[in-house]
């Protein structure tokens, strides 16, 4: 199996094979230090891009270093990811050409403001990298939010404004 990372349509670099994987194969690790949760928050809070897999119940995380961390994210990916005893492997679930891209589902959580907008051009794709479960808890909280926004703020929507004359005309 051969792996290099090379510009990819989907997302600056991405991981391609330069052989066919069969499905079922273990393609590669997600290599690099575990760290905790709040260490990563902290480290990079004002870093536009991480690296970071969450492993286990999301107290620590991977700080990714290696191959697997180019691999981009679609909503109809090559590839899935399996915690086993605390390592993170990428294996095939499809058998996947020489010369395709390496995909998986990022299923991202717990990003913040960031939209993740997903840009994968699969024909099922849900438009955001966020898992399911994680877009529904988002629309539940904006929603949630606007229901709890200060009446003023709605108020202040222009569409309902009408022009009227100052005051120092009338
Ligand atoms: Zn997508």
């Amino acid at each position: 199996m051969g792996l290099i990372i090379r510009s990819s349509a989907i997302h600056a670099a991405g991981c391609y094979t330069t052989t066919p994987i069969r499905k079922g194969t273990r393609v590669v690790e997600y290599t690099g230090r575990r760290i905790s949760k709040e260490l990563a928050d902290a480290r990079y809070e004002h870093s536009p891009i991480t690296y970071l897999f969450g492993l286990g119940d999301g107290t620590m995380v991977i700080d990714g270093h290696g191959m697997a961390m180019f691999i981009n994210h679609s909503c109809d990916a090559n590839c899935e990811t399996s915690e086993v005893r605390g390592r993170v492997w990428i294996t095939a679930i499809k058998n996947i050409p020489a010369g395709a891209e390496i995909t998986y589902d990022y299923c991202l959580y717990d990003g913040g403001e960031d939209e993740a907008i997903c840009n994968c051009g699969a024909k099922k794709c849900r438009g955001s990298m966020y898992s399911k479960e994680e877009i529904r808890r988002r629309k539940r909280a904006a929603k949630k939010a606007a229901l709890q926004a200060p009446k003023e703020h709605i108020k202040k929507h222009p569409a309902e404004r009408k022009p009227g004359k100052r005051a120092n005309e009338a």
